[in-house]
Order: structure tokens, then sequence, then C-alpha cells
């Protein structure tokens, strides 16, 4: 890949690095809700979503906009029982976030609203220094710089950075690199640019570099080999045993989890090998989370004693439970019968 060498040094030439970048981001910024709002709250919503869904997912299936019309301030948010929120956040996954975000919620409404200095929103639960800067920035222009995964990137090839970028280290560098160069006068714009950059032209692996407002102030040579990042833990392939056992009036037999990373949600009851090795495995599902890759098996059968936790719900009754996503697509599938 042709990549055109250096005429610039951004830390050298902030401000025309910033208005390079401002400049290409007021012809070609995209319209996200989040971009059109002061609130923080909205503004909120839209980083704890993005901090592990795509935007595709966030804004394609609705869930931003029907989140924020359930629960339009941190007060409605703040009084909200499990159910509801669960239900809202069905499919985003990592449901420890939206109750983070209840947390956050009734931090905010105690304080009888947000604060805008960085010290006091980074007290508040669930609000690191990303999140607080983010909020000082869009929610209010105040020059603060973010670093995110897209950001990181964009700078680690910018000045040619090879140490790992998710080391303390390696996060430290790249957040003295951001202050140097986040814009003091326009912080709203730079930082929704330099995030974008990182989106389309500066992706992972080969980036579009021919096209890049900023290419000539970025040293790499090799920038599909950057950023550099701490090696993964290898997939480890699961398999988990499951039943749809359904009872003589079609009711489902369903578990309520506990467990603290999915606790409130409905997923179909879990067996041993040894116990469902005699039933039919009438369907199989595969899906990814964390570092597991997971294996399915349903196993269908009549009524069985309901365990702790576990009970029976009639079918029209399932859809306004909250499900995290594999269990939600073998339900449905079974029901309409695929
Ligand atoms: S796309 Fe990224 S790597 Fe390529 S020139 Fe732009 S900033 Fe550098």
């Amino acid at each position: 890949m042709l990549k055109p060498r250096a005429t610039h040094d951004p830390l050298q030439e902030p401000q025309a690095f910033r208005d390079a970048l401002a400049e290409w981001f007021g012809k070609n910024g995209k319209d996200y809700p989040w971009r059109r709002t002061t609130d923080p709250w909205a503004i909120l919503i839209s980083e704890v979503m993005l901090q592990q869904t795509q935007i595709a997912t966030v804004l394609g299936r609705g869930y931003y906009t029907r989140f924020l019309a359930l629960f339009p301030t941190p007060q409605a948010l703040a009084v909200a029982e499990d159910e509801p929120l669960l239900k809202a956040w069905e499919g985003l996954g990592y449901y420890r976030r939206a109750r983070m975000l209840r947390e956050t919620a009734r931090a905010v409404t105690a304080a009888g609203g947000f604060p805008a200095e960085l010290d006091a929103l980074q007290k508040l639960p669930g609000i690191g220094r990303y999140t607080a800067n983010a909020l000082r920035a869009f929610a209010h222009d105040q020059p603060a710089a973010v670093v995110d995964g897209n950001v990181a990137r964009v700078l680690s090839r910018l000045v040619d950075y090879h140490g790992t970028v998710d080391s303390p280290a390696g996060l430290k560098h790249l957040w003295e690199l951001a202050d140097q160069l986040a814009d003091p006068t326009r912080p709203r714009i730079y930082n929704s640019a330099i995030m974008e950059l990182g989106q389309t032209h500066c992706r992972p692996g080969v980036p579009d570099c021919l096209a890049c407002p900023v290419a000539s102030f970025c040293k790499t040579l090799e920038p599909a080999a950057l950023p550099v990042k701490t090696a993964k833990p290898k997939t480890e392939r699961v398999h988990t045993h499951v039943l749809w056992a359904r009872d003589r009036e079609g009711r489902i037999l369903l578990h309520q989890e506990q467990g603290k990373r999915r606790q409130g949600l409905w997923k179909l009851p879990e067996r041993t090998p040894e116990e469902t090795a005699v039933l039919p495995e009438i369907a199989t599902r595969t899906y990814g989370i964390t570092r597991f890759h997971v294996t399915m098996h349903i196993h269908g059968t009549g009524p069985v004693p309901a365990r702790e936790g576990e009970s029976w719900h009639a079918e029209e009754a399932i859809a306004a439970l909250a499900m995290p996503s594999p269990y939600r697509k073998a339900a449905e599938a079974l029901l309409g019968g695929d």
C-alpha cells in the first residue's frame, strides 16, 4: 500500500493539524443524533452504548432513540426497576453497563444535575477519564482530550508509536499526546473529527491513507502494523446444554439469572450433559461472548421439575421478558418453528 511520507509534524504544528482535521470534518462529518445535542444525559447514553457496541447497531436497531424515549432524564432512569431497564438494553450485551448507568443517574439526580468539572465528573459512578472528558467536550465544549480505541489507533500511527497502546505506559503516553494535540478553541469539533477519522480512513488493518486529510502529518510508513496491542487470550470453545421444556399448558420453563453479569435476565434452563444425554437435541446455536465461543445445545422435553430460580411462562409473555440475545433468538426460532 502506498503511504505518503509526512511533511509536517503534528506536535510542532498542532494548529495546522487541527485545522486540516476540522476542515475535513466540516465537509464530511456524519450527522449522529448525539452530535445534535448538548444535553449531557443524551451524550452519556451514547458514550456508554458505544463502549462495546457498533454505531450501526446502536442507531440502526433503534436502541439509542428507544432508550432515550423511555428514560429521557437521569431522574427517569434513577427510579427504574430492573425489568424495564434490562428490556431496554436487551441485545446490546454487557448488561452491567445498564445498571451502572442507573447508578450514575441516581448520583446525578441526588446532586441536582451534571457537574461540568473533570474531578466532579470522575467521582460519579461508572465515569472514568474518557467519559468525563467526552462529556466536557461534547456537552460543554470545554478543552478536553479523549482517547478511545479509534483515537489510540490514529495517534499511534501519527507519531509512529510502537509501544503497546493498552499498557499503562502506552495509555499514559497516548493521553499526553492527546492533551498536546487537542484543540483548545474547538474541542467538540476536534474530538468528533479525530474519532471519526479512526472510524473511516484510519480504520483497523489497512487504512485509507491516500484519502486521509492528515496524511501529510502522519509519520508511520507501516500503518497496518499499528497500533501494537497486548496479545489477547486465545478463544476457548465451550458447550452448554439447555432445555426447551414445555408443560401441558404449553408454558415454557425459564431461569432468571442471579449471577453478577446478567442478573435479572431470563435464559433457557441449563442442565449437565449427563442430564440431557437422553433428550433429543432439537436445535443448536453458536455465539461469541468475551473470549468464549459457545455452542448451545437445545434439548426438547415435556414438563420437568423446576429448580431454584426457574419458573413456567406462557408463550405470549416471553416477548416482554429481558433475555440475552442468543436465548432470545433461540426462543423466537423455536416458537416460530424455524
Ligand atoms: S489514515 Fe491513519 S495511518 Fe493513514 S495517513 Fe491517515 S492517520 Fe496516517
